[in-house]
């Protein structure tokens, strides 16, 4: 094979595209289906005015509204998860506006990751392994430890080894499958507190879940070669909050509705997708790619999968996040 061939795509994010069935909602105004799935990868919008033939948007893969979670992890998001196995850092995150489907999406993926990883651990019996989870919520940002909401707003300090860590977070050593749930119950429920008091909290707060791997391996030399990586499970905030304008075309002062880590998010990931990684990348400039950034560019994977309505009604912010798509394969 060519040199920096296959090398490449491992390095490319994998970028797919999920859309949900119309909601009760969305039935109920009857509001239509706007976008057709050509084939596993494309998707088109149906131009209702026939004015011009819609130009298809591809990516590396599209599910339509018939797609199990189970196929959008086997092809959209597997590769990446396990590589954390492998002592590569791993970042899997679902994009889309709000009620697009994000976290009906990324409880799937970190269902079937669980899973996954708990069979490959069975199934590798000659290597030793630890793992521990964590799991934190960024609101206006402001980060606080889902495994233990009486610690607080926590701070985010530089090592110099390690880079940026959450001071004070809580790394719970998880004992198997069956636990590792029950913990990711506890972080669910946690991000639940406050959603009545401030009403739209959830289309603002990103949720990250870290399942961080350790593991050694006795050579037959009788040298022992340990890695340790990170899979980052990141449910983010609504896209409209990254958009300029609302569907309305009112703009909006930047602190009334855009999300700085979003926007940053997109920032980073244009840069790192544009294939000039030698340029200066903004991880410094939100919360959310500060925690990130050793998971994200560099020798790390990333998945990202967009979200959305097929709804006639979302099309403009349903156009915005495939563009964002677009620019990140
Ligand atoms: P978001 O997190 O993007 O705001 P949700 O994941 O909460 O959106 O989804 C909004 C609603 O749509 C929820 O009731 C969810 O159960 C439903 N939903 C989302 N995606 C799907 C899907 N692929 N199939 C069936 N229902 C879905
Ligand atoms: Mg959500």
């Amino acid at each position: 094979s060519t040199p920096g061939g296959p090398k490449f795509r491992e390095e490319k994010i994998l970028v797919t595209v999920r859309v949900r069935p119309l909601n009760r909602r969305e039935q109920a105004m009857y509001d239509l289906i706007a976008w057709d799935c050509l084939d596993e990868h494309s998707i088109i919008f149906k131009n209702p005015n026939h004015e011009r033939p819609a130009t298809p948007y591809a990516f590396d893969k599209v599910f339509d509204q018939s797609c199990s979670t189970h196929k959008v992890y086997e092809e959209g998001a597997k590769d990446v998860a396990l590589s954390a196995l492998m002592g590569m850092n791993a970042t899997i995150f679902a994009y889309g506006q709000t009620s697009s489907g994000k976290t009906y999406t990324m409880r799937g993926i970190t269902e079937n990751a669980v899973k996954d990883i708990y069979n490959h651990i069975k199934n590798t019996p000659e290597r030793d392994f630890t793992l521990k989870v964590s799991a934190l919520e960024i609101y206006n940002e402001t980060v606080i430890d889902l495994l233990n909401r009486e610690s607080g707003v926590l701070r985010l300090l530089d090592d110099p080894e390690k880079g940026t860590m959450v001071e004070k977070l809580v790394e719970e050593v998880v004992k198997d499958g069956q636990h590792l749930t029950h913990l990711i119950g506890i972080c669910e429920a946690q991000r639940q507190v406050g959603e009545t008091v401030l009403n739209d909290k959830s289309s603002r707060s990103h949720q990250i879940i870290r399942l961080t791997i350790e593991s050694s391996l006795r050579e037959s030399s009788g040298r022992v070669k340990s890695f340790i990586a990170s899979l980052n499970l990141v449910d983010l905030a609504g896209s409209e909050r990254a958009s300029q304008t609302y569907a309305d075309g009112a703009r909006l002062k930047e602190g009334s509705h855009i999300n700085r880590s979003l926007l940053t998010l997109t920032t980073v990931i244009r840069k790192l997708s544009s294939g000039k990684r030698s340029g200066h990348i903004p991880y410094r400039d939100s919360k959310l790619t500060r925690i990130l950034q050793s998971s994200l560019g560099g020798n790390a994977r990333t998945a990202i999968i967009c979200t959305m309505s097929p709804a006639l009604s979302h099309v403009e912010q349903t156009k915005n996040t495939l563009s964002f798509a677009t620019s990140a394969k």
